[in-house]
C-alpha cells in the first residue's frame, strides 16, 4: 500500500493533467453515448481507477528514474567514481547520462588540476627554502668564523668576507628572480606592445655586456642588422630575456665567443644569442626551462645563477605568442632563439 501511495504521488505532477482529461472525456463520451446517470457513474469510476493505474505506472518508473539519479549523484559526491564511463543510468535517461558525464568530467579535471597546483605549490616552495638556505647557511657559515676569531686573521679574513658578500649577491639574484616568477605567475605581467628598432636596442645591450665577456676573454660579437628595421614586442620585457640569455651564455663559455644576432624569416625577425660554451645535453636542453632546474647544480651557484633565469625568459617569450627554441651540443656550445614580428 506504501509503494502504491509513493508511486502515485512521484505521478503528482501529472495529477491536474489527468484530471481534465478525464472529465473531458467522461462529458464528451457520455454526450455521445447519452449515457443514464447509471451508466454515467460507472463509467466514470472505471475511468477513474483507469486513471489510477496509469497514475501508477508513471509515477513507479518516475519514481524509479529519480532513485537511479539520486544514487548515481551519491555515489559522485562520495567520490566513487574514477571515469565518467562508469557513470550508467536507463535506456530512458541517456540524454540526462550525457550531461552527468559532462558535469563529472570537468569537476573531475577541475580536481585533478587543483591537486597538481597544490603539488606545484609544494614543490616551489620546498625548493625556495632550500634556495634560500643555501645562501643564508654559508653567509652564517662565514661570519661566525670570522666573530670566532679569524677576523684577526689576515691570510683569510679578506677571503671569507669576500665569499659572504658572493653570496649576497646570490641571495639577492635569487630574490629578485623569485619576485619576478610569482609577479609573472600570479598573472600580473602587464605587457606593453609596441614597434622598436632593434638594431639599436640590441647594440646597447652587447655595449652593457661587453666589459663582462672580456673580463672572461670571450669576444661579443654582434652581426650585422638592417639599420631600420623595426620589431614589435614589449622592450621592458624583452630586455629581461636579452639580459638572462647574454649572461647565461658568458656565464656558461669559458672559451671562444658570444653571438648576438638576427635573421630575418618572412614576416618576424629571429633574435639569436650564440655561444661556444659548454653546451646542453639533449635530454637537459629538455627541462632547463623548468624552475630551478640546472644542468650542474655548483657550477650555476659559482656563477650566482639561481635556476629561476630561463623559466623566466619561457614566460615573457609566450607572452609574445613566440617560442624560445634551443639548439646545443656539449661540448661545442649552445644558440637560443626566439622569433618576434616584424
Ligand atoms: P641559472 O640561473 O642557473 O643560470 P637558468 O634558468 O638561466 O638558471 O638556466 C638553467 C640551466 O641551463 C643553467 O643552470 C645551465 O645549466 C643551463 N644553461 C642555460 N644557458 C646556458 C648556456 N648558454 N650554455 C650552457 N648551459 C646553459
Amino acid at each position: 500500500m506504501n509503494k502504491i501511495r509513493t508511486n502515485i504521488s512521484s505521478a503528482r505532477v501529472y495529477f491536474k493533467d489527468v484530471f481534465y482529461f478525464t472529465v473531458i472525456s467522461v462529458l464528451l463520451i457520455s454526450l455521445a453515448f447519452q449515457f443514464s446517470f447509471q451508466e454515467l457513474v460507472i463509467f466514470t469510476l472505471l475511468f477513474v481507477l483507469l486513471d489510477l493505474y496509469l497514475l501508477y505506472r508513471l509515477g513507479f518508473s518516475k519514481h524509479n528514474e529519480m532513485e537511479q539519479i539520486k544514487t548515481i549523484i551519491n555515489s559522485i559526491r562520495k567520490n566513487e567514481f574514477s571515469s565518467p564511463d562508469e557513470i550508467k543510468l536507463g535506456k530512458k535517461l541517456v540524454e540526462i547520462e550525457g550531461d552527468i558525464k559532462a558535469m563529472f568530467l570537468r569537476t573531475h579535471n577541475d580536481i585533478i588540476n587543483l591537486k597538481k597546483l597544490e603539488q606545484v605549490r609544494t614543490e616551489f616552495l620546498g625548493n625556495v627554502s632550500h634556495e634560500l638556505r643555501t645562501p643564508i647557511f654559508a653567509i652564517q657559515g662565514y661570519l661566525e668564523t670570522l666573530l670566532n676569531g679569524a677576523i684577526d686573521d689576515d691570510r683569510v679574513n679578506r677571503g671569507f668576507i669576500e665569499k659572504a658578500a658572493h653570496h649576497t649577491e646570490n641571495l639577492n639574484n635569487l630574490l629578485n628572480d623569485l619576485i619576478d616568477i610569482s609577479m609573472i605567475e600570479s598573472g600580473q605581467m602587464r605587457m606593453s606592445f609596441r614597434y622598436f628598432n632593434i638594431r639599436e636596442y640590441l647594440e646597447i645591450l652587447v655595449q652593457e655586456f661587453r666589459p663582462f665577456a672580456e673580463e672572461k676573454g670571450l669576444e661579443l660579437k654582434f652581426g650585422a642588422i638592417k639599420a631600420n628595421l623595426q620589431v614589435f614586442g614589449d622592450k621592458k620585457k624583452l630586455r629581461q630575456v636579452m639580459v638572462n640569455l647574454l649572461s647565461n651564455a658568458i656565464k656558461y663559455t669559458e672559451k671562444g665567443y658570444v653571438e648576438v644576432k638576427v635573421e630575418e624569416e618572412g614576416k618576424s625577425a629571429k633574435i639569436i644569442v650564440k655561444d661556444t660554451g659548454f653546451g646542453i645535453s639533449e635530454e637537459d636542453q629538455l627541462r632547463i626551462f623548468e624552475r630551478f632546474y640546472r644542468v650542474d647544480k655548483d657550477r650555476s651557484r659559482a656563477v650566482g645563477g639561481t635556476g629561476l633565469g630561463l623559466a623566466i625568459v619561457k614566460h615573457i617569450i609566450d607572452a609574445h605568442e613566440s617560442k624560445i627554441m634551443v639548439k646545443s651540443k656539449p661540448g661545442e656550445g649552445s644558440e637560443f632563439s626566439f622569433s618576434l614580428k616584424k
